[in-house]
């Protein structure tokens, strides 16, 4: 008879040993994963509190079966459970040396703070009094009992409730406040200042209050606690929170979590004991610094809930809130050594910055956690540039170090520091996000994101946040914390984001009822301005100026020069005057992939040129046209032979004028009465002109290439000015290469209508400036779906293909790429679309087009040059795909391209 293979359901770690191994993440999750490898690892062995994990496929086992564990999970737990007690010397439920139980989730992805947590398992009446016996302090054990009861019942016993409590009527929150009545009474201010007899009575206030409000005991019985809270954690992956965070991270909600259930430490048996979280290095800027907080004779969550500010364990970690507080260092020096051992070794091991937590128990050092830490933007490009440097990791591994929109936080706006300098600060806390933020105050994270919707930038301020207020952060362009350090919640997630984060602002005193925050004697209120510095923690009252960041960098240069060896595919810049183009060369733009001529037509200094377009758009015949293109003429030449000179060497596409004419029309009676004196006509006539560039269509009108082809002038004016501008630099030996380019093409024919005028243009300014060839090619822009499927035809008589995809996806989808707006939103929701099609291309079908027009374009014409200059140029994702169909470029706008160039590299590497 075959024997079938049980399925292990859950893995042993401790004493040395471990079932499981940092690869098994996706079973163990990632905490579990670690503790194995950290326990059992034969190069590791580090101290780990014995445990045992019980795996995600019990999690997706569990919600398939109506809640229902796989059969045999209980035996399994226990034979475990017996392991643990061997390790640790202790039992479960021993009424002499009893073992006591914490109960974690862990999901494959770090899911901060978003599930639920059980401490303490395992105190009951029988346990209790061989617990005080063996500790020596019947305090520690009642304070451990008090926090047991305040989880368990907000945990297990509310939050699997369907029904939520009313505002302000959670368990939680009435046990604590009976936590503060009991320091009221006593005239004291911290929990540790309350005595044994003191807590012994609130644990009994505790079992009566649970009772009355949740109308059930709170279980006196080990194994009832044990498995109360492995249900609590598995059930935690479904609660709200949990579900919020998958859907803005992305994170599948099949995956499921672990659960971990592991010895309690205690850093809080007294003046011996401790607990902390630190950094290998220093998350917020890079440096090669061990970096971390930690607190006495206290619990892990009281660092990350920020009610006590944490101590520094090291110089390095000092700052202007906590540097009066006694460092590690001083405390423990042999525990700190011990502690900066073990991290040089797990940094080592893992080759990555890694965040840890620790307890001191009664003068034992335990290592609760190891993960890869997160890091802002500016952290995580020094990090690889310096890991690279010390041989820690290859170039190739560097790489991927760094997510390409992170680089976004480089190059952040900042608050200018000139007026920084002449303004009164407001209030200082802990630099825990990037850049600089101005916005108006909301108090809670419902008004933020309303306020967010209505198109409003907003600050969120609060004492300390939690996950609940995980949404507001996000429609938040910054936080503001009065409690927590470098490591709370605010931080945490705020850093993970690359936000820009203040926290731990200790003079303010915020007010929620009404709605209002102070410091010293200034009292702002909701909706007044604040701006916040993000890398010093200054807060300042009103709304300063901010500059760009984007300033020289040697360390993103050095980065990107790493990822340069590598990259395989060209980034250009989309640019139409000569200031953006040398912003954009500074950046590492490798040419210019679209000039837009008409954006010269726009904004500052181009009044001039402008009316000659208007008066050129509302000629009434080819004479006056001509005219009127005839002083336009030297504006074009101008700004091209301006850009072409910023970037010479390298290549400069300049797209004909693309846009409807009637764009440019003036709206105001005032300023066509000026234009019409000016083409000597009456307002009558200019009015019925006016009316006859009306289209109901514009976006699919008289636009692109079809102007030139009804206006043939019009097109010979901008080629005129292409040819000269080049033919004078060449002159003046310069390298110059410029790329004229047809939009809105739909058929070869039309390509072929204006190189006929091209080819006559070319000849004439040749011989103008007697000359033999011009460095000038003529190709076309592919953004019409016809022009992607015959593209074998338009190959023929083009020498470049760019692909347009604003108007592709418009043409594609038959989406308007102007106002679609309307119904993005819910397609989004009901999951109709994956994502926004204009941000991030859509490869299965826009991509089907480009995939088509390279194989027929390039099988017409072998090596055709081809790029893309639509905004998917500058996201990362469409990066990929466009390395994966062998464009020879992607153009982006200018701050976008160290973004582009490192998607492309990272494209490359993962090949
Ligand atoms: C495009 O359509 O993708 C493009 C780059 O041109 P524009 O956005 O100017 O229409
Ligand atoms: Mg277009």
């Amino acid at each position: 008879m075959s024997k079938k293979k049980v399925k292990k359901n859950v893995y042993f770690f401790g004493g040395g040993k471990a079932d499981g191994k940092s690869s098994m993440k996706n079973l163990l999750g990632g905490k579990g994963a670690n503790l194995a490898e950290m326990a059992g690892h034969p190069k590791l062995r580090i101290p780990v509190p014995a445990g045992f994990t019980i795996t995600t496929d019990v999690c997706t086992a569990f919600y398939k079966n109506n809640n229902k564990y796989p059969r045999g999970l209980a035996e399994e737990v226990s034979k475990n459970l017996k392991k643990v007690e061997k390790a640790m010397g202790k039992k479960f439920n021993d009424p002499k040396n009893p073992l006591l139980l914490s109960v974690r989730s862990g999901a494959r992805q770090s899911m901060p703070g978003m599930m639920e947590t059980v401490l303490n398992i395992g105190l009951t009446s029988k346990t209790i009094p061989g617990l005080i016996k063996k500790s020596g302090s019947e305090r520690f054990v009642y304070d451990a009992y008090r926090r047991l009861i305040t989880m368990y019942s907000d945990v297990v016993m509310e939050k699997t409730l369907s029904k939520e409590p009313a505002e302000g009527k959670g368990i939680r929150q009435q046990l604590e406040r009976l936590l503060d009545a009991a320091k009221k009474k006593r005239g004291v201010k911290m929990d540790t200042d309350l005595s044994a007899k003191d807590l012994k009575n609130l644990c009994e206030q505790y079992k009566k209050k649970v009772k009355q409000v949740l109308g059930k005991t709170f279980p006196d019985d080990a194994e009832k606690q044990l498995w109360g809270g492995i249900s609590a954690v598995f059930t935690s992956w479904n609660g709200k929170r949990a579900i919020a965070y998958r859907e803005i991270e992305n994170i599948p909600h099949d995956w499921g979590t672990a659960v971990n259930v592991q010895t309690m430490v205690f850093g809080n048996m007294g003046e011996t004991s401790a607990t902390g979280v630190a950094f290998t290095r220093n998350p917020g800027n890079g440096d090669n610094n061990f970096y971390g907080e930690y607190l006495i004779n206290a619990q892990g969550e009281d660092v990350v809930a920020g009610t006590r500010t944490p101590a520094p364990i090291n110089k390095n970690s000092q700052s202007d809130t906590n540097k009066t507080e006694l460092m590690l260092t001083q405390f423990m020096p042999k525990i700190y050594k011990q502690l900066d051992a073990i991290q040089n070794k797990l940094e080592k091991h893992y080759k990555d910055m890694q965040d840890i937590e620790f307890t001191v128990e009664d003068g034992t050092l335990y290592l609760l956690q190891t993960r890869v830490g997160k890091r802002n933007g500016p952290a995580a490009v020094k990090m690889a540039v310096d890991m690279v440097r010390s041989k820690l990791i290859t170039k190739k591994e560097a790489v991927l170090r760094v997510r390409p929109e992170q680089l976004d936080e480089l190059l952040h706006p900042i608050i200018d520091p000139v007026a920084e300098k002449k303004t009164k600060t407001f209030a200082k806390g802990l630099p825990a996000g990037p850049g600089g933020a101005v916005g108006q105050i909301v108090y809670d994270s419902d008004t933020a994101v309303k306020w967010h919707e209505k198109g409003k930038t907003v600050i969120l301020v609060r004492e300390e946040t939690n996950p609940e207020d995980v949404e507001g952060m996000r429609a938040s362009a910054a936080i503001l914390t009065s409690r927590g350090g470098m490591t709370s919640h605010a931080a945490l997630v705020a850093r993970g984001w690359g936000k820009c984060c203040v926290v731990g602002c200790c003079d303010l005193s915020v007010d929620y009822v009404k709605k209002t925050v102070k410091c010293g004697n200034i009292t702002l209120k909701e909706g007044d301005w604040i701006s916040l510095n993000g890398a010093t923690g200054l807060v300042y009252s009103g709304k300063l100026p901010t500059i760009d960041a984007a300033k020289e960098n040697k360390l993103l240069d050095a980065y990107l020069k790493i990822c340069d060896t590598f990259r395989t595919m060209k980034v250009r810049t989309n640019a139409e005057t000569p200031a953006d183009a040398k912003k954009a060369r500074a950046f590492g733009a490798e040419g210019i992939g679209l000039f837009r001529t008409e954006h010269m037509f726009y904004g500052e200094g181009a009044d001039k040129p402008l009316s000659k377009l208007r008066k050129m758009i509302l000629s009434g015949s080819v004479k006056e046209r001509t005219a009127a293109l005839k002083e336009l003429y030297p504006f074009v030449k101008k700004d091209v032979k301006g850009t072409l000179l910023a970037m010479v060497g390298l290549p400069v596409t300049i797209r004909l004028l693309d846009p409807p004419l009637h764009e440019f029309v003036p709206h105001q009676k005032q300023q066509q009465k000026v234009l019409a004196k000016e083409l000597k006509i009456d307002m009558p006539t200019m009015e019925k002109r006016i009316a006859l560039l009306k289209e109901s269509n514009p976006m699919m009108g008289h636009r692109g290439v079809r102007l030139g082809v009804t206006y043939p002038e019009i097109t010979e004016m901008q080629v005129r000015a292409i040819f000269e501008a080049t033919a004078e630099l060449v002159k003046a030996k310069k390298k110059v290469a410029a790329e004229i380019m047809i939009p809105v093409v739909g058929t070869d024919k039309e390509i072929s209508d204006q190189n006929a005028i091209i080819a006559r243009v070319r000849k004439e300014v040749l011989a103008k400036y007697k000359l033999k060839k011009l460095p000038v090619m003529v190709g076309t822009m592919i953004e019409i779906p016809r022009a992607a499927l015959t593209a074998g035809k338009i190959a023929k008589v083009a020498e470049f293909f760019s692909f347009g995809t604003n108007d592709l996806t418009q043409m594609s989808y038959g989406f308007s790429r102007d106002d679609m707006g309307g119904f993005l939103v819910p397609y989004l929701d009901k999951e109709v679309l994956p994502r926004d099609p204009f941000q991030s291309l859509d490869t299965e079908g826009v991509g089907e087009l480009i995939k088509i027009g390279i194989e027929r374009g390039r099988k017409a014409r072998p090596g055709l040059k081809v790029g893309i200059c639509g905004e998917h140029g500058g996201d990362p994702a469409s990066i990929d795909f466009c390395y994966k169909v062998n464009m020879d470029y992607v153009s982006c706008s200018p701050f976008r391209v160290p973004i582009a160039r490192l998607a492309a590299a990272q494209s490359a590497v993962r090949g």
